[in-house]
């Protein structure tokens, strides 16, 4: 019987960018972890446009066990939550779980997060033990966390991991959305309806370095706060209506100063001052409407958010047919996440 007819249980979702030196590794854990589990599963790697030798190292894993192995190549990097976006598409366990491919999240940890989920949750995330990174992301990453946790009504206590479980119902949800710039464990959060967290183990990166410069963590924190949350655009017109209320007053000190006083040409540096900083004020407002306002340009220009160039995997076999090719059909098909 064909395997691909069943679904399994259990559907891991993995974002591989320019990951060759470490997914050998990655294979030599995650597959025994899972056998071991004795649960049904499918692994579903998506290729976010590697430029190094990922993809090679995937279509051979693909051939080694076509079985629970499926692959998703994307034509170009559409960064790390699209990757996951369009393996959720593909997924059909009725737990859905991420993964980095670095081993950052030891597959180990999987059985705990599926464990949990059976107790009834439809989101279970996990809050690192020790994170393994450095110092200064770990701090900054602690200081984001917080503001977000303040300004959205999300509730994760660790956000910048991506080890996590989600229920079919969640994941069904997510994949009608057709958000551009988005935070996954984010907008599952708001679909789930019974979420839970459980401490997990964090390790080092096994090989090569992290794919996110500070610009492109900036990036992605903004994708976060303003995908979640109005109140950065809240703020603003409460420090405009405050601002405009203290200049008011003091005008009115001024005038009354002038007439008792005479003219005065002292504090003009204090003006300096005020007025350059108001000038900064004004112009990280801009810049945050910016924000807003270009989210919304992506939006409504609706293009597809990412475009399928091929995906391995095995074809449902026909009776009296043999697959067309050792092991399994390269489906050659292009398809656009809409
Ligand atoms: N990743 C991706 N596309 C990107 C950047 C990263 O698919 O544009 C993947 C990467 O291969 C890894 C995961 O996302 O599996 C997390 O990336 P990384 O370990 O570099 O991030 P960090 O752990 O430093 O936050
Ligand atoms: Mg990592």
């Amino acid at each position: 019987m064909n395997v691909l007819a069943i679904k399994p249980e259990l559907s891991v979702v993995i974002p591989v960018y320019n990951e060759e030196a470490g997914l050998d590794k990655l294979f030599g854990r995650l597959y025994p972890a899972l056998d071991k589990a004795g649960i049904t599963y499918e692994i579903i790697f998506v290729n976010d446009g590697s430029r190094d030798n990922s993809v090679a190292i995937l279509a051979e894993q693909y051939r080694q066990r076509p079985d629970v192995t499926r692959v998703v190549l994307f034509n170009g990097n559409y960064g790390q939550h699209m990757a996951i976006l369009a393996g959720f598409e593909q997924t059909r366990g009725e737990i859905i779980v991420t993964l980095d491919a670095d081993l950052q999240n030891p597959p180990e940890e999987i059985p705990k997060l599926v464990e949990k989920m059976r107790e009834g949750y439809d989101y279970v995330g996990s809050i690192r033990r020790k994170r393994q990174d450095t110092a200064w992301r770990t701090i900054a990453s602690k200081a984001m966390n917080h503001l977000r946790e303040r300004i959205t009504n999300i509730h994760i206590t660790d956000q910048g991991n991506m080890l996590r479980a989600y229920g079919r119902n969640v994941i069904d949800l997510v994949n009608q959305c057709g958000e551009v710039n988005t935070f996954v464990p984010a907008l599952a959060y708001k679909f789930a309806r019974k979420p839970t967290e459980i401490v997990v183990e964090h390790e080092e990166r096994a090989a090569g370095e992290s794919k996110y410069s500070l610009y492109s963590l900036i990036r992605l924190n903004f994708d976060l706060v303003t995908g979640f949350s109005l109140v950065p655009l809240q703020v603003f017109s409460l420090l405009g209506m405050t601002l405009s209320f203290c200049s008011g007053l003091l005008v009115l000190i001024l005038l009354v100063r002038r007439f008792l006083l005479g003219a005065e040409a002292e504090g003009v540096f204090t003006l300096f001052a005020i007025a350059f900083f108001f000038m900064g004020v004004i112009l990280f407002g801009i810049g945050l409407v910016g924000e807003y306002v270009g989210r919304i340009f992506q939006q409504v220009r609706a293009r597809p958010r990412y475009v399928v160039q091929t995906i391995l995997q095995g074809q449902p076999r026909r009776e009296g047919h043999e697959l067309d090719e050792a092991e399994g059909v390269v489906l050659e098909k292009r398809q656009v996440g809409r």
